[in-house]
């Protein structure tokens, strides 16, 4: 007999190009950012295995956008309000950043949710507000220590999937990505295994296929965050669950970046 499950890995796998997305959080200048791509573009000139992200704060989006043209490697934000514009101080919409050549965002960071009072509630409107734009959402999960500890990690996931995911239909989701990041892991220099990163993948496309239909959900890519370095980068990049990295601290130095992109 077929095994069907078998089959969905493989054309799954086989559809998901891994996304190595940097998330370089409350750092670098615009002029900063020129010197980052100076040095970066050249050391992973000719890589084509992975797609690659840069997320610079918002006042970096344009001098992100010229020095990385021509070089293949796309520019998102760190963040999108889901309103189109009005007196909002302080947010930024979805075609202002689309104005700078940002393609990506990165919805639900923990450390939004941690100080900025974000829920799985906020995180449902900015995704449904970046998918109606045309941009690529990369929508963060994850459990902080206690609930790990407390062997809720999968309620957990469950819960912020089926809320991130309320009312947004498969048609609309095909650009999705989503990201497992484990809150203990985030700038803390501990890693999750790679069998508990494929583990929490293995929920959360299981959670995204209620909400969103097999077929997107198995080509949905999810990316692993937290402490990824050079050393650790190419253990969790071969497990064919892991679709690729969401890098903070790493992605700030050019020569760190480049040996997780060529792990
Ligand atoms: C992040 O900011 O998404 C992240 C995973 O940070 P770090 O790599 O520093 O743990």
């Amino acid at each position: 007999m077929r095994d069907l499950s078998a089959t969905n890995k493989l054309v799954g796998t086989m559809l998901r190009k891994k996304l190595i997305a940097a998330n370089w959080k409350m750092y670098k200048t615009p002029e900063q950012t020129r010197e980052f791509f100076r040095a970066f573009l050249p050391m992973i000139a000719g890589h084509e295995r992975s797609e690659l992200v840069v997320c610079p704060p918002y006042v970096d989006l344009h001098a992100a956008f010229d020095s990385a043209h021509g070089s293949g490697i796309a520019i998102g934000a760190q963040n999108v309000f889901w309103k189109e514009d009005g007196a909002y101080t302080g947010e930024v919409s979805c075609s202002m950043l689309k104005s700078t050549g940002c393609t990506h965002v990165i919805i639900g960071h923990s450390e939004r949710r941690q100080y900025f009072g974000e829920s799985d509630e906020t995180v449902n409107l900015r995704l449904k507000a970046a998918l109606h734009a045309g941009l690529t959402p990369i929508v963060c999960v994850g459990e902080v220590l206690e609930e790990r500890e407390a062997g809720l990690t999968e309620d957990v996931l469950r819960r912020q999937c089926l809320r991130a995911l309320d009312a947004i239909s498969g048609e609309r989701a095909h650009k999705l990505v989503m990201a497992y990041e484990p809150v203990w892991a985030i700038g803390t220099g501990k890693t999750a295994t790679p069998t508990m990163a494929v583990e929490a993948h293995i929920t959360i496309r299981a959670e995204a296929s209620k909400s969103l239909g097999k077929e997107v959900a198995s080509k949905m890519r999810i990316l692993y965050g937290g402490s990824v370095k050079p050393e650790n980068a190419k253990s969790l990049m071969l497990e064919e669950e892991i679709d690729g990295a969401l890098v903070g601290g790493a992605s700030l130095d050019a020569r760190s970046f480049a040996s997780i992109v060529m792990y």
